[in-house]
């Protein structure tokens, strides 16, 4: 009867509707992921640009992990040599070689 139709329309519908998502899921996957600023860890050696979960230098096997350690000049915290500005205090620590531009 009429009920018989129905039910076949409502799963055509259903099958319909699931392939839509699955070529929405299947495009989004393919879709290249979006620009991430991943913190990495410059080899002091060679200078390859690591991902922090790296132990090892890709590049060289230079051990990354635990990075050696320099102080702060300004707050004197001890912080890895490998980082650009003190986690404490926020200054930089290695001198960036820029125009400078004194103020006074
Ligand atoms: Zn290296
Ligand atoms: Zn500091």
């Amino acid at each position: 009867m009429s009920k018989h139709n129905v039910g076949e329309a409502f799963s055509a519908g259903i099958g319909l509707a699931l392939g839509l998502t699955m070529a929405q899921c299947m495009s989004q996957a393919i879709k290249p992921p979006e620009r991430i600023i991943k913190q990495v860890i410059v080899c002091l050696r060679c200078g390859n640009k690591n991902p922090v979960e790296n132990k090892f230098c890709g590049q060289c096997g230079q051990s990354l992990y635990p990075p050696p350690l320099t102080q702060c000049s300004k707050c004197g915290a001890t912080v890895p040599s490998n980082m650009n500005f003190c986690g404490n205090c926020g200054s930089p620590l290695k001198e960036v070689k820029k125009t400078r531009k004194k103020r006074s």
